[in-house]
């Protein structure tokens, strides 16, 4: 049993006192694997080593379990941590870098046996007990760091960018691990990356941060599918999302996002909503997914009122997928996701259709969305 409680909790660092961890509150359950992700600097690190205790909290309330571990030494609060350098002893074998955590805590030999065994099946390293890290894989020794943190039987494991390291095949791989093991020891955890693919893969829930400062806490297909502001939006999602700078126009009792090139019209739902926020007439962002928008048929049929058409500048074959890239005459190519089986040549102008209830709508100014699916 493990909760953790982020009670608005501050980082400054320096003279000038600067914030790098604002008013951070969150609460995290037993048993969840919650990731924070953002771009480098941007405080996930110190916000990890103030809960672990290698950082000092310059203002609020760390809690584990209902107590506050403010001032709690970090080897009594029962964390273990996992870093992207896996940091083994050269000299010493699997077994004993393992074992070597136990050993310290003075336990009985044959307990440390036991646990350095177990730890061992479960990660798959039994037939390298024996061999030194020299003599290992960038994933085996990332294994062997993993065993070391799971012999300790710790109530939060933290792990930061864990998978950094590896090369992209075994990232992959040890992606799925990890939510196996997850699976199998139900140890509250919280990982930290920057790679929005770990996020939405591994995380229970996923905390978005920039600049020090949470932008949107949700599962991750809401996060996907209602990203709170553009920040959120653009970050996560390969192709990321395409965004469109117009203004809202009303017409004939219809809505429509207005730009100098094209008019897109907004399906009745969304019109109705953003209508009653009195945003007709205004300058807004609208941002649509690569997926929502297609070259087929289908699409022209449903959404007629909401076709735009482009000259195609390059296209990327991603196997599943072919993502084309237009020139719709704004300042960002247009990014469209099509069949593999479809071939288009260079400067050859192309129309698509955009599915406007996936359509979303943000603050030109602030960013922050307005109305969506
Ligand atoms: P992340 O892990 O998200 O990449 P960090 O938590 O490591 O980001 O860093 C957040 C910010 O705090 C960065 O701007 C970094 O330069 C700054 N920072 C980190 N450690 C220190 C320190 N010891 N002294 C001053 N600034 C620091
Ligand atoms: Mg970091």
């Amino acid at each position: 049993m493990s909760r953790i409680l982020f009670d608005h909790v501050y980082k400054q660092y320096g003279k000038d006192k600067q914030n790098v961890v604002k008013d951070f509150n969150l609460e995290i359950e037993d048993k969840e694997f919650v990731v924070f992700v953002g771009p480098s600097g941007c405080g996930k690190s110190t916000t990890l080593r103030m809960l672990a205790g290698l950082e000092d909290i310059s203002k609020g309330e760390i809690y584990i379990n209902d107590a506050i571990v403010n001032d709690l030494p970090p080897k009594d609060r029962d964390i273990a941590m996992v870093f992207q350098n896996y940091a083994l002893y050269p000299n010493m074998s699997v077994y004993e870098n393992i074992a070597f955590g136990l050993r310290l805590r003075k336990l009985p030999k044959h307990e440390i046996d036991l646990a350095v065994k177990r730890a061992a099946r479960i990660l798959e390293i039994e037939p390298y007990l024996e061999r030194k890290p020299r003599q290992l894989s960038g994933g085996q020794r990332q294994r062997v760091a993993l065993g070391r943190a799971i012999v300790r039987n710790p109530q939060v494991f933290l792990m930061d960018e864990p998978l950094s390291n590896l090369d992209a095949k075994l990232r992959v791989q040890m992606r799925s691990e990890l939510i196996r093991l997850h699976k199998q020891l139900e140890v509250t955890t919280i990982y930290v990356t920057h790679d929005q693919t770990e996020a939405m893969t591994m995380a229970s829930r996923i905390v978005v941060m920039k600049d020090g400062v949470i932008q949107q806490i949700a599962v991750p297909e809401e996060i996907y599918n209602n990203p709170s502001n553009t920040f959120v939006a653009s970050f996560i999602g390969s192709p990321p999302m395409n965004f469109m700078e117009g203004k809202l126009e009303e017409q004939g009792g219809k809505l429509e996002f207005h730009t100098s090139r094209f008019s897109l019209e907004i399906p009745q739902g969304n019109a109705k909503a953003l209508i009653a926020k009195r945003l007709a007439g205004k300058a807004v962002t609208l941002g649509v997914r690569p997926e929502n928008i297609s070259v087929e048929q289908l699409y022209f049929e449903a959404f007629p009122n909401a076709v735009i058409t482009g000259i195609h500048k390059f296209d990327e074959l991603m196997g599943a997928d072919r993502f084309l890239h237009l020139d719709v005459g704004g300042p960002n190519l247009l990014v469209v996701r099509t069949s593999p089986r479809n071939h288009y040549d260079d400067e050859m102008k192309i129309s698509a259709a955009i599915d406007m209830h996936k359509a979303l709508f943000f603050d030109r100014d602030s960013g922050e969305r307005l109305c969506g699916s």
